[in-house]
């Protein structure tokens, strides 16, 4: 049955050109509903299936930035340690300099105690100023420094190799001088030197060697507790090791005669002089002249007397003499 008042088809007036019919086109009633429905359902599939596909890029580009994040951070993190790191061996590089520094002073120091103590005991000759203590007002810089800013890095790097090329110059100056240095510290020691081995004449002609001999003032058999060295009167007489003059007397038997305590406990005892130019509680160096060389006491013509006496005997110079 056909409804009057709901046809169950509807007409469609389609106007085109001016010049051209209308268009009827005759649709039913239900695919009039359907059409708008179905446009309807299918913009809302079309929003439904953008939203789920932005929230889906929303979600990966999260994911992504996740990512970025953690990466930046580990190499924040990496460059941080890597900081940490070269501040602390530029701390430690900084601390090795300075004890590097300190170690030169103390060497620089030494040596101006050694040239101190060459001075005071040296002959007048060896007490030359030594070129490498002009390198002692170089060590002036280079107080502590601590890194801590990340910018002050490079400078301090840059002071460290600096320190590390002064203290290298400074070696080289050093190896430059210490070779005269010690030279001269041998020859002060062998001025200071209390073993008798300096011979203490001009002459080296021998007249009466140590031991058993016979007497020449009265021809008996006697023990010559010394020897005797022939020359002329007025020749020096040297100290054959450095020490202190224990006595510079006048004896009838000795005549004007000098005995020298040594460091290490050995006495040189000169006899038969013709002057004495020391005076008893005196320091002497090795090689210095204490006295003329003469005739004076028992003797039978120009010489010089010589003993070594060790504690409390006398032995044979001739195995201390050079
Ligand atoms: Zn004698």
């Amino acid at each position: 049955m056909r409804s009057a008042s709901l046809p169950h088809r509807m007409t469609l007036l389609v106007l085109r050109e001016a010049n051209q019919p209308v268009k009827q086109i005759q649709v039913s009633k239900p695919f009039v509903i359907a059409v708008p429905i179905v446009a309807l359902l299918s913009i809302s599939g079309l929003i439904v299936s953008l939203q789920l596909q932005s929230e889906n890029t929303i979600s990966r580009l999260e994911e992504t930035l996740k990512l970025q994040n953690l990466k930046f951070e580990a190499v924040v993190t990496d460059r941080n340690q890597a900081i940490e790191r070269l501040q602390s061996q530029v701390i430690s590089l900084s601390g090795q300099s300075k004890a590097l520094m300190d170690r030169m002073e103390r060497v620089s120091e030494l040596e101006a105690e050694l040239q101190k103590f060459i001075d005071k005991y040296g002959s007048q000759s060896d007490s030359g100023r030594l070129s490498s203590l002009s390198w002692s007002e170089s060590l002036g810089r280079g107080g502590e420094f601590i890194a801590v800013y990340d910018q002050e890095i490079e400078g301090l790097a840059q002071d460290t190799r600096d320190d590390f090329l002064e203290i290298s110059a400074m070696l080289d100056e050093i190896e430059k001088s210490l070779p005269a240095t010690l030279q001269k510290a041998k020859q002060t020691e062998y001025s200071i030197s209390g073993t008798p081995s300096e011979w203490p004449t001009l002459s080296t002609r021998l007249t009466s060697n140590f031991g058993y001999r016979t007497d020449p003032f009265t021809g008996k058999a006697a023990f010559h507790a010394g020897i005797d060295i022939a020359g002329k009167v007025g020749d020096p007489i040297y100290a054959a090791a450095a020490g202190k003059v224990i006595a510079a007397e006048n004896n009838h038997s000795r005549g004007k005669y000098i005995i020298i305590q040594h460091p290490n406990g050995l006495q040189s005892w000169y006899m038969h002089l013709n002057e004495i130019q020391v005076s008893e509680g005196e320091t002497v160096k090795k090689g210095q002249t204490i006295a003329k060389l003469g005739n004076t006491g028992r003797s039978t013509g120009p010489h010089l007397h010589f003993e070594i006496v060790k504690g409390d005997k006398k032995v044979n110079p001739l195995s201390y003499l050079q």
